[in-house]
C-alpha cells in the first residue's frame, strides 16, 4: 500500500508515513516559526499520532507558546530537518511539517494563522481565510 504522506529528513535517519488525512492543514506565520524554520511561515499540518509511522528517532525542542501551552518541535538530530510538532493543547495529535513531504502537492493550507506576527516579505494567498492569531480558539 501506499501511504499517502510519506517522507524523510534531508539526511535520511528519520522517515515517516501516513496513510490518513490531516485534520488541520495551515500556514502558522508566528515568530517561533520564522526563528525554527528561517524562513516566512511553516505549513503545518495536524494527524492523530497513533496513525503516524516514524523509524528513526527525532529530537524534541520545548517552548511556552503565547499561549501558555507547551510547543514540542521534532527536529533530525543529525541534519536538523524539522519535521513533527507536538502541542500540550492537543494531547494525541501530531504535527507534520508539509515542507518535508516527498509529494508537497499533498499539502492543501486551509488557513493563514499568526499573521499578526508575519514578516513584511511573507506573501501570502489572498484566497486563504487569515487569522491574526492561533489556528484554534
Ligand atoms: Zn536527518
Ligand atoms: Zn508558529
Amino acid at each position: 500500500m501506499n501511504s499517502k504522506y510519506t517522507e524523510q529528513c534531508l539526511c535520511g535517519e528519520i522517515h515517516y508515513s501516513v496513510d490518513v488525512e490531516p485534520v488541520f492543514s495551515g500556514n502558522c506565520h508566528c515568530k517561533d516559526c520564522q526563528r525554527t524554520s528561517g524562513s516566512a511561515f511553516i505549513p503545518a499540518m495536524l494527524f492523530p499520532e497513533k496513525d503516524v509511522r516514524i523509524s528513526g528517532t527525532a529530537r524534541y525542542f520545548e517552548t511556552t507558546a503565547d499561549s501558555g501551552h507547551m510547543h514540542k518541535r521534532g527536529f533530525c538530530p543529525n541534519c536538523g530537518s524539522q519535521l513533527f510538532a507536538k502541542f500540550s493543547s492537543l494531547p494525541g495529535m501530531l504535527g507534520i511539517k508539509a515542507g518535508t513531504l516527498h509529494d508537497t502537492s499533498r499539502y492543501v493550507p486551509t488557513l493563514d494563522f499568526h499573521v499578526a506576527s508575519a514578516a513584511a516579505w511573507d506573501a501570502m494567498n489572498p484566497e486563504l481565510p487569515k487569522k491574526p492569531g492561533a489556528a484554534q480558539a
